[in-house]
């Protein structure tokens, strides 16, 4: 073989070489893209969710699917479980999601860090006993984890936990880059659905009972009474309003006359159903709504809730006890109404209910009235 064939073998073997390597640098970059559009796509998805639980339930949903892992969980950090509170009376089932955990502090995470420093995320092996906590329900043969922290503005909020059942998925050695992209869209996403679900809850309740407010109680009747016609329930209404409050006030002041009204807030909720809603329409007057309730039940319920609140004075902060009674008007909405509209229906049964009150406070007060 003379020196010219030999460079041929050469360059051709080389160029060989060097397509195979091409190839499979198209396929990587080929199976990147993918994962990556999956990502997207993922990001998309919660970036569009449009509360806690639909956003919660995608991550649980997705995440496992899109980046092949064998568990995720979410711990967040719910310092006087404000969150969990708020979450619970919108109504979230927390049930439904036995991978999403709450803790009081930072000092429950994982993290140890420098003060001052922002925590990094931590890749390597399953530790059965150190990571129990943050998964509740590991799958079997569990061998890595990423824990990758949770950060809104330096802050922590939280932690995203990802298991694998492969030893080399997650290892010390590797990149966070992608991980912590993740992490930090999921922290915003989080923080801004706690932030409206939060918002959401203020704007529908009074601060200082904690019970409903009038804004609420007045689009929940429409709701109710258009469920009550398509369904044929009963429904009935509540007005309360304590008795001579003035001279509460006058006798303890307005601070302890503000916390007469949150404990009669609390008595009348403890003599109703979860069905039904309390809220409270201004200065010492509330308002029930009762769900499924005729005349008679909603009757009754007013003959308990009267009796609860004079049964015992209320007794302040600074000992004083406060003799306390309130005046009921009942009425529930009739067959009649079913032709008018909703709204009208609403009003007039409202009114109902107030002319009933009326009625109580005429006849001598600590009664309870009901209209037909
Ligand atoms: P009645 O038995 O006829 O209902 O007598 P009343 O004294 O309760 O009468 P009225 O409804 O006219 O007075 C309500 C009082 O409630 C007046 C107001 O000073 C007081 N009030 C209204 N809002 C608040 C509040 O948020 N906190 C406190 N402490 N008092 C309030
Ligand atoms: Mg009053
Ligand atoms: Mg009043």
């Amino acid at each position: 073989m003379d020196g010219g064939s030999a460079l041929a073998e050469d360059l051709k073997a080389e160029n060989v070489r060097l397509r195979s390597q091409l190839a499979y640098l198209i396929e990587q970059a080929e199976h990147n893209h993918e994962i990556m559009c999956r990502h997207q796509a993922f990001d998309l998805e919660i970036v569009g969710s449009s509360g806690f639980p639909e956003l919660v339930s995608t991550i649980f949903r997705t995440l496992p699917v899109i980046s092949e892992l064998d568990a995720v969980t979410l711990s967040l950090i719910d310092v006087d479980a404000d969150i969990h509170t708020v979450m619970n009376k919108l109504g979230v089932d927390f049930d439904a999601f036995p991978n999403l955990i709450f803790v009081d502090s930072e000092a429950a995470l994982p993290f140890a860090r420098a003060p001052g420093a922002v925590p990094k995320p931590m890749l390597g092996p399953y530790d059965s006993e150190a990571h129990a906590d943050l998964f509740p329900n590991p799958p079997p043969g569990m061998e890595s984890v990423a824990l990758v922290p949770l950060l809104r503005n330096r802050r922590l909020i939280g932690s995203l936990n990802l298991g694998s059942v492969h030893l080399a998925r997650f290892t010390e050695a590797m990149g966070t880059d992608f991980v912590e992209h993740m992490g930090s869209i999921i922290a915003i996403c989080l923080e801004n659905t706690i932030s409206n679900e939060m918002l959401k809850y203020i704007g529908l309740t009074d601060s200082l009972t904690g019970v409903y407010n009038r804004r609420y109680i007045d689009r929940r009747l429409l709701e109710e009474i258009a469920r009550a016609r398509r369904q044929s329930y009963r429904m009935s209404c509540m007005y309360i309003d304590l008795d001579h409050f003035k001279h509460v006030n006058d006798s303890v002041g307005h601070q302890g006359g503000d916390e007469v009204l949150r404990e009669v807030a609390g008595r009348i909720k403890d003599e109703l159903r979860l069905s039904d809603a309390l809220g409270r329409f201004g200065g010492e007057e509330f308002v029930v709504l009762l769900i499924d309730a005729d005349l008679d039940s909603a009757t009754h319920v007013g003959h308990r809730i009267r009796n609860s609140v004079a049964s015992a004075p209320v007794t302040l902060a600074n000992g004083y006890k406060v003799p306390v009674t309130v005046s009921i008007g009942v009425a529930t909405l009739s067959d009649f109404d079913r032709e008018s509209p909703i709204e009208a229906a609403a009003q007039q049964l409202l009114a109902r209910a107030d002319a009933a009150l009326y009625r109580a406070k005429e006849s001598g007060r600590n009664r309870v009235v009901s209209l037909d």
